[in-house]
């Protein structure tokens, strides 16, 4: 009669709220209602007898750090970069998380638990955007640089 034992809420509850998160018509809102009213509404199926300290426990480590729409391990590929807010994907996000999100790289970070080093630009265009300035920008500065040198030692 109880062979319910094995699967744990929260894993049931992410893969809800993930499929939920892929949509584009999900807002965040609508995603963190879902995320704190799924664990509570997969417990009550799940209530039988109490179990004490058993169930409460992962519901609460799952509400700590907010659940990516997207796992964060395939949020980056070499073109772009997903929100985790949202899902939706983006060349950088740092202006799409302050105009749609009201958040800094920073809290975005915490907020997903992020690493530091975990890139927010697309690796591809940081690469070309180094390739441009350098090109561009620095190339010149540093023949600039060198002409005054030249010039300082002539004199
Ligand atoms: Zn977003």
């Amino acid at each position: 009669m109880t062979e319910f034992t094995d699967p744990p809420v929260s894993e049931a509850a992410v893969r809800v709220i993930a499929a939920f998160a892929s949509r584009e018509s999900a807002t965040v809102k609508d995603i963190l209602a879902l995320t704190q009213a799924l664990p509570a509404a997969l417990t009550g199926l799940q209530s039988a007898p109490e179990k004490p300290g058993m169930s409460k426990f992962s519901v609460q480590t799952a509400t700590e750090t907010a659940i990516p729409a997207v796992p964060v391990a395939e949020s980056v590929t070499d073109d772009s970069v997903t929100c985790l807010c949202c899902g939706r994907s983006f060349t950088m996000l740092k202006r799409h998380l302050r105009a749609e999100h009201g958040l800094s790289e920073g809290d975005y970070r915490i907020k997903f638990n992020l690493d530091d080093d975990h890139p927010l630009v697309a690796p591809n265009y940081s690469l070309r955007k180094a390739d441009y300035a350098k090109k561009a920008g620095l190339g010149r500065y540093a023949r600039d640089e060198a002409v005054q040198e030249n010039l300082g030692t002539q004199l």
